[in-house]
């Protein structure tokens, strides 16, 4: 007889693997039976093999599983940006200073970007991997301009207007922003 609960997944089996949609990587998990309360997460043979403790609710594991994917991915898409070859190509192109660093901020939650005249460094908030390549150079552009003039004034969007998509990035993080409900637009892009 064939019945409903055939199908139910066994919690007591101690691996089961699914690929999820959002991830290129298939995810394995493995339910640990030694008593510890270790979580872990690598990418082992192209897939994404994550340790929890068997006692760990099924409702903790998919949260748990959702965010290391998450972290994951993120991780992979922000090494396939090369901000370093991005931010010389813009300075080149629209004959701006060259930044002595480059780097991606997690921590940068209200500012698209931030830079340190003195020094040329600037930082680059880790919520613009995701947006276009064009967007992300917009706001590179921004900061390798406060290199030239410091302070936001007619001087400085000059020159951030010598970039043919100024307005359409901005607009496009205005709507981002609105999105994640953060700073007026005014603020964003220092
Ligand atoms: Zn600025």
């Amino acid at each position: 007889m064939t019945s409903a609960n055939a199908h139910r997944h066994d919690p007591t089996h101690p691996v089961h693997a699914r690929r999820r949609s959002s991830s290129r990587y298939p995810v394995e998990v493995i339910r640990s039976d030694r008593r510890n309360k270790t979580v872990s997460a690598r990418i082992v043979d192209g897939v994404i093999r994550v340790r929890i403790p068997s006692w760990m609710t099924a409702e903790d594991e998919a949260r748990f599983v959702d965010d290391v994917v998450e972290r994951i991915e993120r991780e992979r898409r922000s090494n396939a940006i090369d901000l370093d070859a991005r931010s010389r190509t813009l300075s080149d192109d629209y004959g701006l200073p060259y930044a002595s660093s480059i780097t991606w901020s997690k921590v940068q939650r209200q500012r698209w970007g931030s830079c340190t005249v003195g020094s040329g460094d600037i930082r680059i908030s880790d919520r613009l991997i995701d947006v276009p390549p064009w967007v992300l150079d917009s706001v590179i552009i921004h900061e390798l301009a406060h290199l030239v003039v410091p302070h936001h004034g007619p001087e400085f969007d000059r020159i951030v207007q010598r970039y043919p998509l100024h307005e359409r990035a901005t607009g496009y993080l205005m709507a981002v922003s609105d999105r994640l409900n953060a700073l007026p637009p005014s603020e964003l892009a220092d």
